[in-house]
C-alpha cells in the first residue's frame, strides 16, 4: 500500500522573504491509487501572516497508466496586502542524488484568496525511474513569500 511519510515543515526567514519547505516521502510510489499530502502553514511573519494550503494529489486512473499529480496552492488569510509568492517542487533520490524539477513558478503577486493548480501528467515517466529510491518517492515542495515585512 501507498503511504507518506512527512517531515517537519522547515520555514526560514530571510531579509525581505520567508522560504518554507515542505518535505514528505511517498512510499511504495508503484501501489498509489489516490494519495494526497495536505498541510496549512501561516507565515511566521511580524507584520503579516499570511496563511496557505498545500493540497498535492497523486493518482492513477488506471493500474497500468503511469501517476499523474494535481498540485493545487490557495491563499487562505485574510490579509488586505499583496505578496509575492514563488513555488518549486523537487522530485529526488537521496542516495543516487538523481533529480527532477516538475513544477517552478516564478514570483507572482497574489492577493487573499489567491489559487494556483497545476496538473503534471505523467508525473515519471518511467516507474523504473532513477528517482525512486527502492520504491518510494522523495519530495520537496517549497513556497517562498516576498514583501510581507520590508
Ligand atoms: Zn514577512
Amino acid at each position: 500500500m501507498a503511504f507518506i511519510d512527512s517531515q517537519p515543515v522547515v520555514e526560514t526567514i530571510g531579509e525581505n522573504c520567508h522560504m518554507v519547505e515542505f518535505n514528505f516521502t511517498v512510499n511504495n510510489y508503484r501501489d498509489i491509487s489516490s494519495l494526497d499530502f495536505i498541510r496549512e502553514h501561516r507565515i511566521l511573519c511580524e507584520r503579516f501572516g499570511t496563511e496557505w494550503t498545500v493540497w498535492i494529489l497523486f493518482q492513477k486512473t488506471d493500474s497500468n497508466e503511469p501517476v499523474s499529480c494535481i498540485v493545487s496552492i490557495s491563499r487562505t488569510d485574510d490579509e488586505e496586502i499583496k505578496v509575492m509568492v514563488s513555488l518549486s517542487m523537487l522530485l529526488h533520490n537521496v542516495s543516487t542524488l538523481a533529480c527532477s524539477d516538475v513544477l517552478d513558478v516564478p514570483a507572482t503577486k497574489t492577493a487573499k484568496d489567491w489559487e494556483f493548480q497545476k496538473y503534471i501528467d505523467p508525473l515519471l515517466q518511467s516507474e523504473n525511474s532513477a528517482i525512486l529510491n527502492d520504491g518510494n518517492l522523495d519530495v520537496k515542495f517549497c513556497l517562498t513569500v516576498f514583501d510581507c515585512h520590508e
